[in-house]
């Protein structure tokens, strides 16, 4: 007898059946058929009403009804027995030496993903970037990527995902939501996970966290980073309008079927094609391909070469991340001066080319560390004794 398992996650999550529904991650259509669906509010009134709650929600950062001042008393008590507008339970916050933040946070039972906050230091107002992830795992295994060496748990909801900007916004303290000077500038899909495998919930959360009623993070400011889902590229451009970063690492296939095996699925030529075709790419509006630097692997002038002729005409910067080690990866980062000189030949091409400073690596939180220290803490719990 042989038993078949379907091991694809569930595209939502199941929620408990008794549990409140949860206002803080709807967009503003489920949030107001959620209200009629209640029965509490009449369709006429549901438009209002949910306009409401969605500027206290996403505009003030409100946890709980209580403060909701314009609403009645007798509605807030009674929206209060039927939803909740909280946030996910963080399980860990860490501050590195070097300003960037991270948070663990749980969203169900077993279901934790980390989220990074990472300050611009040149920028004297200490603006920064959030990280967020979009999966808890991920189903790729780029050798050089920690995350992927973890098995896919589930892909995050977009409530899921707005939870991040919300839970750095309160530890920021940045509500109401500045119309500018902002800490929380820019927002990266660059966590855990692969987010064109999930780009229903991220272009979902892009809409809430991008809604000028609410937090009002510009498309612009928002990046998709993905290792190269070239049939997701169209979808993501016309659904989002968001800054493109693809994560590169090789010029030729041979080294990137090696480093991003989903290379061998969607090969050099075919994600290049969909990249040049990303809707709105243009001087303004360039591609930005990462390129993670390995000693001896991929960081001779010769492959800074081979990229120069590979992205030739299309609008681009190249950001170079020097290699995050973890313990057991098989590589090593590049030295600083071979670094240097890989991106001395990019410029030469015309090409800006900034070296990413590793942040956060004292606690984990840089490129490609993520959810390591998380699981590792768990194992050693497990052997401690119970006291
Ligand atoms: N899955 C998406 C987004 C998350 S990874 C993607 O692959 O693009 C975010 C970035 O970190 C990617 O460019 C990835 O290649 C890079 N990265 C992964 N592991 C790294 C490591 N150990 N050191 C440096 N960068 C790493
Ligand atoms: Fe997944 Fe991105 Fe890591 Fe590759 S680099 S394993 S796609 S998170």
């Amino acid at each position: 007898m042989s038993i078949t398992l379907d091991l694809k996650p569930p595209a939502r999550p199941a929620k408990a059946p008794d549990a409140p529904i949860n206002l803080a991650g709807l967009g503003r259509g489920a949030l107001r058929d959620a209200l009629v669906a209640s029965g509490l509010i009449t369709p006429d009134k549901a438009r209002m009403r949910a306009s409401q709650l969605w500027r206290w929600i996403h505009q003030s950062g409100a946890v709980g009804f209580d403060g909701m001042s314009d609403i009645a008393k007798e509605t807030r008590a009674e929206l209060a027995q039927r939803f909740v507008v909280a946030r996910p339970e963080i399980v860990e916050r860490q501050v590195s030496a070097d300003g960037v933040r991270k948070w663990l946070i749980r969203f169900a039972p077993g279901i934790e993903a980390e989220t990074v906050f990472i300050p611009n230091v040149a920028e004297s107002r200490g603006q920064g970037a959030l990280c967020v992830s979009s999966q808890v795992g991920c189903t790729l295994n780029c050798t050089f990527c920690h995350t992927g060496t973890q098995a896919l748990v589930r892909n995050l909801t977009a409530a899921e995902i707005v939870a991040q900007v919300q839970v750095a916004r309160d530890d920021l303290g940045e509500w109401p939501s500045p119309r500018e000077d902002r800490r929380l500038s820019n927002v990266v899909f660059m966590g855990m996970g692969e987010p064109l495998y999930n780009l229903d919930a991220v272009a979902e959360a892009m809409d809430i966290m991008s809604d000028n009623e609410g937090m009002g993070i510009s498309r612009r400011r928002i990046t998709v980073s993905t290792s190269g889902v070239a049939p997701e590229l169209k979808a993501l451009g016309e659904r989002t309008n968001a800054m493109l970063a693809v994560s590169l690492h090789a010029a030729n296939d041979a080294l990137r079927d090696e480093l991003v095996p989903l290379n061998r699925r969607y090969p050099i030529a075919e994600l290049m094609a969909a990249v040049k075709a990303y809707p709105g790419l243009s001087n303004a509006k360039r591609v930005t391909f990462e390129y993670v630097m390995l000693k001896g692997v991929n960081d001779s002038p010769a492959d800074a070469k081979a990229l120069v002729r590979l992205i030739s005409g299309v609008p681009a910067k190249i950001n170079l991340i020097p290699f995050n080690p973890w313990p057991g990866a098989p590589y090593e980062c590049s030295e600083p001066e071979v670094i240097e000189a890989f991106g001395s030949i990019l410029n030469r091409a015309g090409y800006a080319s900034p070296v990413r400073r590793p942040r956060g690596r004292d606690i984990l939180a840089a490129c490609g560390q993520l959810k390591s220290e998380s699981e590792k803490l768990r194992a050693s719990a497990r052997r401690t004794p119970a006291v």
